[in-house]
């Protein structure tokens, strides 16, 4: 190289473009049109009158994004320069949802960005229809975790949600003959326009090998040496605040084969062998497991969780801390908050990293990483209690399972020292379970690691202290805590509900998008008739939107005049869609065996959204039995059209967001003490739907705000369920005594709704009356009694509006913005960033 040239990293900006920080294209519809055809033309690569719907559908999230871009930069460059503490939240899963409207809307562009388009010719609706939402959850958990980075971006507070980047996201869910078929979810085939990828900060994470000890100056060290890598390349999302200009990061891993790993292999000769190598090394972020609550405990799973949290710690460390920062002040600067236990492997990471690679004392660094985490219960259902074989585990993650066991050894002697050696209350500590095999209990290493233990609504945290965890909240009281779920209210109220939220804006006032608590103010309302009037013409309204939706979808419509009446999420034992199915059979069987007059009948449309484990076959019979009662009772001429049973495929956030604004009724009827909180029965309860349900989970506080004159409460409370489990439940009993029971039972078994083939449900029907654990014919009497109170109360149309406003002005309490505060003050201590 000549003298005197610089090199390229010499070169400083001199350009005034070069040192302006990056400025948003003008908030107008001129800019927002130029900059539209530019992102078309240069990005895309096509004039608009030669463009199809794909490409400015790109082309319209490329735009957004620009606006959201130079926020975006600058929070980041705050996030590194400041030492204010920052959320990690780790969460396997995070079920966004369309990002558009919400993007749109965040950025206060929805009405500036629909006229842009209609200047060039284009509707926005049909864009919009395009959007494929990245599914990458599968239910309650994976959407709070939407919910939750939503709520901290509006409240300011410096964020970064990790998580996995999965090609395939859950299933789609279509059904044939009334069954289950599970299709790959492609996600990422029309572009991914809302992440960026970053292959220059990738992190290595290993596996593998073994561990060796070494002298380091007098000082006998441990380190791994594993055997294989993988790259972590980050993609990083928008998490746009609403409306205060605050975009936060979420960065999700994909995994992309190693060159070291290729060479290797490459070297050897065998191309094949590498290329496969590089397919084996790329599988972990391939697929979503689609379980809901029974952990398979597959070793690609705890690849998944390994790969995500080693990822995301080391990025905290290496890239968001300023170069030279002083570990022991690492409390201060971060919390990792675990989504349940998925992301529990993190905190052996965390002692590795400071103790093998920092060359931290292992007690100093016990004492960290005690401080940097918070664990979050979202089960009590104990096969819902994630364990790894020890042998697994061992092999996989040699060193981690060498710092699980000290960790435990030292716990252990803490508890000899706290009760003394009672060797049965060791075992049922110990981190480390031996029945029915050796293996790590991931529950139990979050509670004794973590600063702080809570529960996801009262009822699930006290249950927790009480029984799941009951010897650690003996131990720790302090420890222990509740903050109850909540749902963002932009997206299920102010995007998903217009017409409502147009209404209460006009009634109350702009401000309760962000402080849902004003909702109240709508009680004073709901004696007034025109209010009432307009509420339920909203209703009304959406009820005709949903139609249109599964008219064009399915091609079946919801008639006027029906009480629509939902049960949507995933499908589980627990949750009882049974029980659901029951009560339609019997209102079926009324009419059919001429016991109730037809005319005398409401008219209901039944509603249901869920999708079943693809290996759950109980939930498979479920999902069966629900489209062939569906087939019977909608074709039969008896019945006149007053029963009405829906089953749209593929429930999913762009479903939900059409049929909550719909509901009537909410149906959250799960046997009390299983449903950890439940959210979906928040944002109905948000939008006007009154609940039928059991004392369960959020249930249980969505009844004492709303009060028990808006809520239709029945079946056994958790203390009953365990005094008639202690006694033995003997479904036969029921199905004897009461004789709408054994008619609906009965007429299943029979095969009415299997064209005659008895066998078809029978493993469903012997479920029910030999072994339900989550007995289901125990709460039927007091169920149909309450659908009787439902049938009454709704045939009073004005009363029940007064409590369908009454549902909506209470239910400000659920605001996830409410549990983010919760958070703060009980566990994180952060402060908002402005
Ligand atoms: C809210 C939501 C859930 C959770 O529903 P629950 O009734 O609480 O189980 C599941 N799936 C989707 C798509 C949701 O939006």
């Amino acid at each position: 190289m000549p003298e005197n040239t610089p090199s390229a990293s010499e070169l400083r900006p001199t350009h005034p473009l070069a040192l302006a920080p990056v400025a948003a294209p003008p908030a107008s519809v001129d800019g927002f049109v130029r900059r539209f055809l530019q992102n078309l033309n240069f990005d895309q690569g096509v004039a608009l009158s030669t463009s199809d719907d794909n490409d400015r559908y790109l082309a319209l999230a490329g735009t957004v994004r620009d606006y959201l871009m130079a926020r975006w930069l600058d929070d980041q460059a705050q996030q590194s320069r400041q030492q204010s503490k920052t959320v990690c939240y780790l969460s396997a899963e995070y079920l966004l949802g369309r990002q558009l409207d919400n993007n749109l809307l965040a950025a206060r562009l929805t009405e500036i960005a629909t006229e842009a388009l209609a200047q060039c010719g284009i509707d926005i609706d049909d864009l919009r229809a395009l959007e494929i939402e990245p599914g990458l959850g599968n239910g309650g958990l994976g959407r709070l975790a939407a919910c939750f980075i939503d709520s901290l971006a509006t409240m300011s507070i410096p964020t970064i949600g990790y998580g996995i980047r999965y090609e395939y996201g859950i299933f789609r869910q279509a059904f044939a003959d009334g069954q289950q078929v599970e299709q790959p979810d492609a996600w990422l085939r029309l572009g991914s326009p809302w992440d960026f990828p970053h292959p220059e900060a990738a992190q290595t994470i290993s596996f593998g090998g073994r561990t060796e000890t070494y002298d380091d100056d007098g000082v006998e060290r441990t380190r791994w040496v594993p055997e294989w890598n993988v790259l972590a390349v980050p993609y990083n999302m928008m998490v746009p605040g609403y409306h205060n200009g605050r975009v936060n990061t979420l960065r999700l891993w994909r995994a992309v084969a190693t060159n070291a790993f290729d060479l290797h292999t490459f070297n050897s000769g065998d191309y094949v062998a590498s290329v496969r190598a590089q397919t084996f090394a790329e599988n972990i972020s391939k697929v979503l497991y689609p379980e809901d609550s029974t952990p398979q405990g597959k070793e690609l799973r705890l690849q998944q969780q390994y790969f995500f949290v080693a990822a995301s710690i080391a990025d905290f460390v290496e890239h968001v801390l300023p170069d030279g920062f002083d570990l022991t002040k690492l409390p201060e600067r971060v919390i990792f908050q675990l989504n349940d236990t998925h992301p529990v492997i993190g905190v052996p990471e965390l002692m590795r990293v400071l103790v093998d690679e920092k060359g931290m004392e292992w007690d100093a660094a016990w004492a960290i990483t005690q401080k940097c985490f918070a664990y979050t219960c979202h089960t009590l259902l104990p096969e819902a209690l994630e364990v790894w074989s020890v042998d697994l585990l061992g092999r996989l993650l040699p060193r981690h399972l060498e710092i699980i066991y000290r960790i435990n050894d030292a716990f252990l002697l803490e508890v000899r020292e706290r009760f003394g050696d009672d060797e049965m209350l060791i075992r049922d500590m110990s981190i480390i379970g031996e029945h029915p095999f050796r293996s790590v209990r991931m529950a139990y290493l979050a509670t004794v690691a973590g600063s702080k233990v809570n529960g996801v609504a009262e009822l699930h945290s006290q249950l927790l202290r009480d029984n799941v965890l009951k010897d650690f909240a003996r131990m720790w009281p302090e420890k222990f805590t509740n903050v109850t779920n909540g749902v963002t209210p932009r997206r299920f109220l102010r995007l998903a509900n217009p017409e409502l939220s147009t209404l209460i804006t006009e009634t109350l006032g702009a401000g309760w998008t962000v402080d849902l608590e004003r909702l109240r103010g709508l009680e004073a309302y709901a004696d007034d008739p025109e209010f009432r009037e307009r509420f339920a013409a909203v209703k009304a309204a959406n009820k005709r939107r949903l139609s249109r939706v599964l008219a064009a979808r399915d091609g079946t419509t919801i008639d006027d005049g029906h009480l629509l009446d939902v049960m949507i999420k995933r499908l589980h034992e627990y949750k009882r869609q049974t029980l659901k199915v029951l009560h339609i059979v019997s209102a079926y069987d009324e009419i059919v065996s001429g016991r109730v007059p037809v005319e005398k009948v409401q008219p209901r449309t039944f509603l249901f959204g869920a999708k079943a484990a693809p290996g759950y076959a109980m939930a498979k019979h479920i999902i069966h039995l629900i489209n062939a009662v569906g087939e019977v009772v909608n074709a039969d001429p008896r019945v006149e059209g007053r029963l009405k049973v829906l089953y749209p495929s593929n429930y999913n956030v762009t479903l939900a967001e059409s049929i909550i604004p719909a509901a009537d009724l909410s149906e959250q009827i799960s046997l009390a003490g299983k449903e950890a909180s439940g959210t979906g029965n928040m944002k109905l309860a948000l939008n006007g739907a009154l609940t039928i349900g059991t004392d369960d989970g959020a249930n249980v506080e969505i009844r004492q705000l709303v009060g028990d004159d808006n809520f239709f409460l029945f079946g056994m409370s958790e203390p009953e369920v365990e005094a008639l489990w202690a006694e033995g439940y003997r479904p036969a009993d029921f199905y004897h005594e009461d004789e709408r029971l054994r008619r609906a039972i009965d007429l299943i078994a029979a095969g009415a709704f299997s064209g005659g083939d008895r066998s078809v449900f029978e493993p469903l029907i012997s479920n029910l009356l030999y072994d339900d654990r989550f007995m289901a014919l125990a709460d039927f009497g007091s169920y149909l009694d309450a659908q009787e109170r439902v049938d009454a109360a709704y045939a009073d149309q004005d009363a029940w509006v007064r409590s369908a406003i009454l549902n909506v002005a209470r239910s400000g309490f659920f605001s996830s913005d409410r549990a983010m505060r919760d958070y703060l003050d009980r566990i994180w201590h952060a402060t908002p960033v402005h």
